[in-house]
């Protein structure tokens, strides 16, 4: 990996860093998510960098996906998890951990199962290391504590403006045959008391463009409101705020014709099956050839 490519993701790293530290002074139980999205927001951009893809608010059940749009006045409460992305030059550091908004001896616990499996899964990446292991060393730390790992949502390899490139870092022992080689990964362990599995619940406020897609729109504000948001961010996900924020409510009836039109793709919030609370934790590892390791993002 070029040196000048490593200095930029340890210089995300270093701001996600900062950013896990800003986040804990300002989430705080009955805050609205809104101006915690929003300051968080601010507070990349202060920094000279951008965001990867919206700060995830997920409370509760909801395991991910989560993020205010205009109008939500959703207050901080109950078991959240805050997931922060930031890019520099398109050079990304992904990022969660989980605050208990109401002094619950269950919310802490899962909270220690997520980090306990998040450390064990960094101190096993090493080149070679078959991801299968990785896997399950979260599985077993997350077992021990009583828990289960949430077996369909993953880490990932990340690659130059895509957050969620082609390796997956599984949360079980998968069985895959691949082995860790040097690169740029996240491992994001879910701790939950539910069945261990989500669902695909409601609409997120989160898009990216379909790049292969191929479709396109007639509208000519619409097709502004695409160039905008092309511009801005790529291939990587954004929120719909941002996108009012600039162009108001025609942006947002923008936003609906490229999702019919099969331009943007929406995410929707991932939720627990069994409607149980789920905890993350997640830090950025980047693996280098001759063994270095640098954990961009613990604080
Ligand atoms: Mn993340
Ligand atoms: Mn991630």
């Amino acid at each position: 990996m070029e040196k000048s490519v490593i200095d930029k993701i340890i210089k995300a790293g270093k701001i996600a860093q900062e950013l896990r530290r800003y986040a804990r002074e300002i989430v705080i139980k009955d805050k609205p998510l809104f101006e915690i999205a929003d300051l968080i927001d601010k507070k990349i951009s202060s920094l000279g960098a951008k965001p990867a893809f919206p700060v995830n608010l997920s409370m509760n059940e909801i395991a991910a996906h989560y993020t205010p749009v205009f109008g939500d006045s959703t207050l901080a409460h109950g078991l959240l998890k805050v997931d922060i992305g930031i890019s520099v030059d398109g050079y990304i550091a992904d990022t969660a951990f989980t605050v208990d908004l109401e002094d619950s001896e269950e919310n802490r616990k899962l909270i220690e199962a997520a980090e306990a499996a998040v450390s064990a899964s960094v101190s096993a990446f090493a080149v070679g290391k078959r991801l299968t292991e990785i896997g399950a060393e979260i599985s077993s730390a997350i077992s021990k504590l009583g828990f289960s790992s949430i077996s369909n949502l993953s880490g990932h390899s990340i690659e130059r403006f895509v957050v969620h490139a082609g390796w997956t870092v599984p949360n079980f022992d998968s069985g895959q045959k691949d082995v860790l080689e040097e690169g740029l990964y996240a491992t994001e362990p879910f701790a939950t008391n539910g069945l261990g599995r989500v669902r695909d619940g409601g609409k997120s406020g989160i898009y990216r463009v379909n790049v292969d897609s191929g479709a396109g729109v007639r509208d000519r504000f619409a097709r502004d409101v695409l160039a905008w948001i092309a511009d801005e961010y790529k291939t990587l996900p954004f929120a719909s705020r941002w996108v009012h924020a600039k162009f108001g409510s025609r942006g947002m009836l923008a936003l609906r014709q490229l999702e019919q039109a099969g331009v943007l793709y929406q995410y929707p919030q991932l939720v627990e099956v069994n409607g149980g609370k789920v905890a993350q934790a997640e830090h950025t590892v980047l693996l280098l050839e001759d063994g270095t390791k640098y954990i961009t993002t613990r604080e």
